[in-house]
């Protein structure tokens, strides 16, 4: 059995470490463009801060480790055309030039993702960069030592966490965004009011509702940005305006959204037989709707590797879809969501009520006690928990987590309020706030006895 894997960071690690493990008799060969596997994005904007100093901590496999497991690694290999009829792939390797075909039985997709650069006037000029990969973190290092003025262009996470960095690194920042509000495929406003305050506060210019229009540029080198509303001079623009799958290899031969992201099954299997693909290449199924969607995140990618290598020869193991859950630290505050936010239902459609508590996160009698607000988001006809977000500057995240948990299994608001959770003075109040999102949905909207509806 050969077996071919294309991309290697974490959807395609995930799934040659359990091949290897699952079928030490098959031939597994892995082609992977860059020099590296495994390299962790979410460490790029704490890199770039110079909060980790060590960047091989950034990596949790190595090209080396992955052939020790008997997996054959064509490292700086780029795959240029699959032939699905034949079942064989084209490949190039970029340091001899050299290209060459290569058969398989089974495929393997873990091509994930690259970043929107959208087709604006100047966005080839230098100092306009992407912030993905291990060399893409290089770079940025490099060409911020000298920069006064740094532009982030998207003000989702990546976005965010970059603007933090480059504030506390003594820069002056300015972060442009065409939505009217930070962070807004995350949190609703009431949550990333508090960011955006705390971000004003410290001298950070927020250019929301704005789009760039032009960068000018003068010997090669960005100097403006100019938008619908403003000229911002810089130094340095990161562009974080999100990301594209990356399948064109596949386009026309498998089943894929709009957007490009391959439908699989919950198996992990495309609509061709012998491929399966798995991570951020992937559209994924979204519990709080049923529906396919496009998520892509680590941990998505790494669960969808493994379950890829697990079905790989026959469907064995059902992945059980994904809220998109997430969490973010930025300077003091610690914030987390699961699921639908009622700005994301009102895109998908989808009617939604929502029960937000401000409480504290432990009781006054102890030295510190944090506030915590919390939104928890249902279908009003089931009752069904939908979605949750909460923010504090106590690290209070993991109760999103719980709440992934109560998404997944269908959990009622009512059975929330009464789920037996611990209670701890450090930690947390004799009726945790979670308990209390679900009695104050009771007291806003009573249930009501079956014979009484
Ligand atoms: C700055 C940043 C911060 C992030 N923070 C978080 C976080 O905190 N939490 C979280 O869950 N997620 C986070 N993510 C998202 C996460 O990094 C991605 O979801 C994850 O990298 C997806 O893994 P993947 O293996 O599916 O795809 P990718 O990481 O995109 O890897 C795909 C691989 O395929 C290779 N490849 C593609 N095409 C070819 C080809 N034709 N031939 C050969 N090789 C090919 C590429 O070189 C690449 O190595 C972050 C992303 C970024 C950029």
């Amino acid at each position: 059995m050969k077996i071919a894997v294309i991309g290697s960071t974490h959807a395609g690690t995930a799934a040659v470490k359990n091949m290897a493990d699952l079928y030490p008799e098959a031939e597994v060969t892995v082609y992977e463009r860059n020099d590296n596997v495994s390299f962790l994005s979410c460490g790029l904007a704490l890199y770039v801060g110079g909060v980790v100093e060590d960047p091989q901590g950034l990596f949790y496999s190595s090209p080396e480790q992955l052939k020790s497991l008997g997996v054959t690694m064509k490292m700086q290999h780029d795959v240029e055309n699959i032939d699905t009829i034949n079942k064989t792939i084209t490949a190039k390797n970029l340091v001899t030039g050299k290209t060459f075909e290569d058969s398989y039985d089974k495929l393997v997709m873990t091509t994930g993702s690259w970043p929107v650069t959208p087709p604006i006037e100047g966005i080839d000029l230098e100092n306009i960069l992407l912030a993905k990969n291990y060399n893409q973190a290089n770079t940025i290092i490099e060409r911020s030592k000298d920069a006064r003025h740094v532009t982030v262009v998207g003000a989702g996470y990546i976005g965010v966490e970059l603007v933090e960095a480059f504030e506390k690194a003594g820069k002056k920042v300015t972060l442009i965004d065409g939505a009217d509000r930070i962070l807004n495929k995350y949190l609703d406003q009431e949550f990333t009011t508090l960011v955006e305050e705390d971000f004003q506060s410290r001298g950070i210019t927020l250019a929301m509702n704005e789009t760039v229009q032009r960068f000018y540029g003068a010997d090669g080198r960005v100097q403006k940005v100019i938008t619908n509303e403003s000229e911002i001079e810089t130094d340095l623009v990161i562009m974080c305006v999100g990301f594209r799958p990356s399948t064109d290899l596949l386009k026309g031969k498998v089943d894929m959204l709009d957007n490009g992201a391959i439908k699989v099954d919950e198996y992990m299997r495309t609509s061709h037989p012998d491929i399966l693909a798995a991570g951020d290449c992937c559209a994924v199924k979204y519990n709080p709707t049923g529906g396919h969607a496009y998520i892509p995140l680590a941990t998505n990618a790494v669960r969808m590797g493994t379950l890829a290598a697990r079905n790989l020869m026959e469907p064995v193991q059902k992945h059980v879809g994904t809220q998109g859950t997430s969490g973010l630290h930025i300077y003091d505050l610690n914030m987390a969501s699961t699921g639908l936010t009622e700005t994301s239902a009102k895109l998908l459609d989808v009617h939604v009520k929502s029960f937000t508590i401000e409480d504290f996160h432990r009781p006054g009698f102890m030295p510190t006690s944090e506030k915590v607000m919390l939104k928890v988001t249902i279908n009003p006809e089931t009752r069904e928990i939908l979605g949750a977000q909460v923010i504090s500057k106590a690290d209070v995240t993991q109760s999103i987590n719980t709440m992934s948990v109560c998404i997944q299994t269908g959990m009622t608001i009512d059975e929330l309020a009464y789920t037996d959770f611990f209670f701890q003075p450090h930690f947390n109040q004799p009726w945790n706030f979670l308990n209390k999102a679900g009695l104050e949905a009771q007291r806003q909207e009573p249930v009501r006895s079956p014979q009484f509806v």
